[in-house]
């Protein structure tokens, strides 16, 4: 299969993780992304439907927004939520599930969104570093 290929079919398995997640304006982003890179598909075309759900399960949310926000660890772990006016720590993460939502706002995600909304990251930015963040781990263990 031509990388080109390969990618499409990436950028396909991405929309649809973004519509089973009800995430309809990542769907908006990546098409957009999509047609910028027609012509020279980023390096991270690998990022199937399999790999996407590994790194779904190797993912530590409160790590990743840890990097970006100051988290709190009560019962939950919780963040002031930057998408509003929010001095006490509305935002609840929840590792478990991987999602994180603001009691304030209405503010939800996981990972990937995150990094797309809060720093503003590609989706293939985004993909790219959370596998740095958190890599696969080899056969043994
Ligand atoms: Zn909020």
């Amino acid at each position: 299969m031509d990388k080109q290929k390969i990618y499409e079919e990436t950028v396909l398995d991405a929309v649809i993780y973004f519509i089973k997640n009800k995430q309809y304006k990542e769907v908006e982003k990546l098409i957009d992304v999509y047609n910028k890179n027609r012509e020279n598909p980023p390096p991270s075309y690998l990022a199937t439907r399999q790999n996407m759900e590994n790194l779904r399960k190797r993912v530590v949310l409160s790590e990743v927004v840890a990097e970006y926000l100051t988290v709190q660890e009560h019962q939950f772990h919780t963040a002031d939520c930057p998408f509003c006016e929010d001095y006490d720590g509305s935002l609840v993460i929840m590792d478990e599930s991987g999602k994180m939502e603001c009691g304030n706002c209405g503010y939800h995600s996981d990972a990937l969104q995150f990094l797309m909304s809060h720093e503003r990251m590609r989706f293939t930015d985004a993909f790219i570093k959370l596998n740095e963040m958190f890599p696969e781990e080899k056969d043994g263990e």
